[in-house]
């Protein structure tokens, strides 16, 4: 390949190349190449910044790392914290105008020797560059990021860098990039953080992500995925008044697995709707047992991952799964927490409507967590609400009771079902119930059980 030049041929000086062309050179087979080379050289560049695309970079790296085994090498991945924002508030150009800005400091670092740039696609730069001590790349990171910091716009351009140290001459690209991405990610969002190297940890997370990744499927169709059921019980005579289906992973080797450890990577793969499906099948086919066996049934609450919100078809699964399990609907309530009603706000908007106009129960979990709470409230035709275990923890805090008190108070005058969660204590209890709380979820009554425990409690057993 034609690329390492640090300082690519434009677009019209090619041509000019092209065009004096040794026409009168017998060796008709180097000149072919020649052009070969040349129009590899516009393929391995992006259109915007006139950098190196990803797979010339993966290449150009390699071949760099492989001719100085006796050097170290790290690979820098930058993108822009707000990019999105900035491409709506300050317009398209504005953000590619930042990005050709951007390039150009790319192109001084792409001068130095041993060193290798590239625009991959949207904000996200690579440069491969040797090094010395960590502070040499440090120092790189901080010129890119206030580099960048000085661009002038009235949008604040917040870059971030993730590092990965190559481990060996020979170790892939593409992997020190996507470690490097993964450093990079481990600090979004944090503001103050401008750069992060790949650590151990952070393998060690990746490793245990890929290991659930991988076995999820497998999981999903030999029924490791279980639903447990957390009663829900009236707190005055501990009646059970409901209960919620919590995803357990009955796993071969590890035992039982809680969702914490693997539902953000599954929201992540979106995998999670697989497993919602699952659970949510599971709970509609106890329920049409039950019924059949003319016991005794209560209304059990699902989960909603907030990543269907991306797609409205989970409405008609929730119906068509009514329909064939011949479940009335008032049995089954739907527990969404805000961020899902923050995600595509009018198709979600929609969907609750169509759900409720089908006879499901609305409710919102962990109430009084999220950045907009009321005006969910007030958009939206929720049936209950959850409060979130974070108030009752700290119910002893004065300024929490006096929110606590007027939470109620509203909750009751809006005319819906308060559940309190994560009641652990009778002092709590004792709290809530005083000021006119009736319902909780919590370990001072169960824990989440497996369905056949849960039968057992209904049938009182
Ligand atoms: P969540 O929906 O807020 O569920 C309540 C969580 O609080 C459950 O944790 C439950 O075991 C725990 N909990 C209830 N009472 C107490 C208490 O008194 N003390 C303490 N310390 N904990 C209590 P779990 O089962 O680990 O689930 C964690 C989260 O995972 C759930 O929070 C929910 O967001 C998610 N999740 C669980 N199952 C599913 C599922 O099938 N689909 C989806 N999308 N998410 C699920
Ligand atoms: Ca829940
Ligand atoms: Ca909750």
């Amino acid at each position: 390949m034609h690329i390492d030049s640090p300082n690519p041929p434009q677009p019209d000086e090619r041509q000019e190349q092209a065009i004096n062309q040794p026409y009168d050179r017998s060796d008709l087979y180097l000149y072919t190449l020649r052009k070969m080379a040349e129009s590899n050289l516009e393929t391995n560049l992006t259109n915007l910044t006139r950098l190196l695309n990803r797979r010339a970079f993966f290449y150009k790296s390699a071949e760099v790392m492989r001719e100085n085994p006796d050097k170290k090498f790290a690979i820098l991945v930058m993108d822009i914290a707000n990019f999105k924002m900035l491409n709506e508030f300050c317009s398209h150009q504005a953000g590619d105008d930042i990005l050709v800005y951007i390039a150009d400091i790319y192109r001084d670092y792409w001068k130095q020797s041993l060193t290798v740039v590239s625009h991959f696609r949207a904000d996200i730069f690579a440069m491969l560059t040797p090094f010395e001590s960590k502070e040499d790349l440090i120092e790189i990171a901080m010129d890119i990021h206030n580099r960048i910091d000085a661009f002038k716009l009235p949008y604040k351009v917040l870059a971030s860098v993730g590092i990965c140290i190559a481990s060996s001459p020979d170790m892939a690209t593409s992997n020190m990039f996507d470690y490097a991405s993964i450093a990079k990610q481990s600090i979004k969002g944090k503001f103050y953080a401008k750069y992060a190297f790949f650590d151990d940890k952070m393998y060690q997370n990746m490793l245990v992500e890929k290991q659930i990744e991988n076995d999820i499927v497998n999981a999903l169709e030999s029924g490791q995925l279980q639903a447990y059921i957390q009663p829900k019980a009236d707190m005055s005579t501990r009646e059970i008044v409901g209960g919620e289906a919590l995803v357990r992973w009955i796993h071969p080797k590890e035992g039982i697995i809680s969702p914490g450890r693997f539902i953000p990577v599954l929201e992540k793969n979106g995998l999670i709707i697989d497993v919602d499906f699952c659970i949510w099948t599971q709970v509609f086919a106890w329920i049409q047992e039950r019924l059949a066996a003319g016991k005794k049934v209560v209304p059990v609450s699902i989960n909603i991952s907030r990543m269907h919100a991306h797609d409205t078809a989970f409405t008609q699964r929730l119906i068509q799964l009514a329909e064939e399990y011949n479940v009335p609907t008032s049995l089954v309530v739907l527990e969404l927490t805000e961020s899902s009603f923050l995600t595509n706000t009018d198709g979600m908007f929609a969907s609750m409507l169509e759900l409720k106009k089908h006879g499901f129960m609305l409710s919102m979990d962990d109430f009084g967590t999220g950045y907009s709470t009321m005006t969910m409230l007030k958009n939206h035709p929720v049936d209950e609400v959850k409060i979130d275990k974070g108030f009752i923890d700290d119910i002893e805090n004065e300024n929490v009771q006096i929110i606590l008190e007027h939470m109620i108070h509203m909750l009751k005058a809006l005319k819906k079902k308060i559940i309190v969660e994560g009641v652990e204590l009778p002092s709590q209890q004792d709290f809530l119930l005083d000021h006119g709380c009736h319902y909780a979820q919590g370990f001072l009554y169960h824990k989440p059980m497996p369905v056949p425990a849960f039968e057992a409690l209904l049938d009182g057993e």
